[in-house]
């Protein structure tokens, strides 16, 4: 009976339907858009950690094992390769370098699909530096004479390569960097000689120091741009919203003893001394007993390796600022803190103390604008030198 038979289909067709929702990798393989749209979300966020990729690339691997010249299977492969070179472009090191060729060149020996092997030799062409300038010629060639109509060869043959290379030549393409400007609106910070507050001071070196930054290819965002009041714990949280590759906060200090000047660039610790603990609960506005306990709540969760991180950076500002200023000004050197505002991040973080308006002559430099464009020439050269060596 007709009918019965098509009614006996429908409810067939629609436990299939319930069955792929619910096992979506049994029959039809992995699917390939939500691996896509996976890999696309951690990219524009900019994260670049391999453990966040590897289950996507394992993914992409059995769609590719599965059927390697079908559609799918191609891109899966094309996909991989492209999760390789954005790591590597981000973070250079020799595992990617060494996946990339692994994989383009297999895809090279055995992929029939136009598409996978023109991107294979546009990732073995790019792998290759000035020193192996024949290698990389060779590819390039292939390239040029087997597809000559795809993006790939188009990008290498015109002169949009040029365009490509300069701005990758930037050293902080592709590098978020958070500014965070020290207190703001009904919290002025330190004040000091010539009526100077802390709050004013830092929003104007942090401008100075986002437009350097931007100059050198970094993308930066700002805690604060304008006279506001925002929590300490908002401007961590804000940090780790946007996943950023670090997080410098902007400070001047204020000291009883009207004598002490200098420079100091803070990192964070887990063991902090009593007297770095007395110097942040003063800038904080904690007593020392509050900050002790925001300290062992937070401090816990932070790994080691951030903390050393952290504190290279931090190595690397003071040092360039001090280059920069080339005054015979106190160094007070890097120093470890357990700073509320930096203890929170994930991402390597410092706090800078750009001097003492409590003391005559350095809030006199601190109003000089040439000095304060220093500090952020400065402080801008020392996170070069950071992502040049880590
Ligand atoms: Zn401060």
């Amino acid at each position: 009976m007709p009918l019965k038979g098509g009614k006996l289909m429908l409810l067939f067709r629609n436990w299939l339907i319930v069955f792929l929702l619910i096992f979506p990798s049994v029959s039809y393989g992995l699917p390939y858009r939500s691996i896509r749209s996976h890999e696309l979300t951690l990219r524009k966020h900019g994260i670049t950690s391999f453990g966040n990729f590897k289950p996507l690339i394992l993914d992409y691997k059995k769609l590719y094992a599965n059927s390697p010249n079908s559609y799918n299977g191609s891109l899966s492969i094309i996909r991989i390769l492209a999760i390789y070179r954005y790591l590597e472009q981000r973070t250079p090191s020799k595992f990617y370098r060494r996946k990339l060729r692994e994989y383009a060149t297999n895809v090279v020996l055995h992929s029939k699909n136009r598409h996978a092997r023109a991107f294979s030799y546009f990732a073995l062409y790019s792998l290759y530096k000035k020193s192996d300038l024949s290698v990389k010629s060779l590819w390039k060639r292939r390239l040029i004479t087997e597809y000559p109509e795809s993006w790939e060869a188009k990008l290498i043959k015109g002169n949009n390569i040029k365009k490509v290379t300069r701005n990758i030549a930037k050293p902080l393409t592709g590098k978020l960097i958070v500014i965070d400007p020290g207190h703001g609106g009904k919290d002025s910070g330190a004040r000091g000689y010539f009526g100077i507050m802390e709050k004013t001071l830092v929003l104007k070196i942090g401008k100075m120091l986002r437009r350097d930054l931007r100059k050198q290819g970094a993308s930066v965002l700002m805690t604060r741009s304008t006279d506001i009041f925002i929590p300490l714990a908002a401007r961590t949280i804000f940090a780790d919203k946007h996943h950023a590759d670090m997080f410098v906060s902007i400070h001047a200090n204020a000291a009883r003893d009207r004598n002490i000047t200098g420079i100091e660039t803070f990192f964070l610790t887990t063991k902090a001394g009593k007297k770095t603990l007395l110097i942040a609960s003063r800038d904080r506005g904690l007593t020392p007993n509050q900050l002790g306990v925001v300290k062992k709540i937070i401090v816990g969760l932070v790994q080691n390796a951030k903390i050393n991180r952290s504190s290279i950076l931090a190595k690397d500002i003071q040092k360039s600022i001090l280059k920069t200023i080339k005054a015979k000004r106190r160094n007070l050197g890097v120093r470890q803190s357990s700073f509320y505002v930096i203890t929170g991040t994930k991402m390597p973080s410092v706090l800078v103390e750009t001097g003492f308006i409590s003391n005559r002559n350095g809030a006199r430099l601190l109003l000089n604008p040439l000095h304060e464009e220093r500090i952020a020439e400065g402080i801008t050269l020392g996170i070069i030198k950071y992502f040049k060596q880590n």
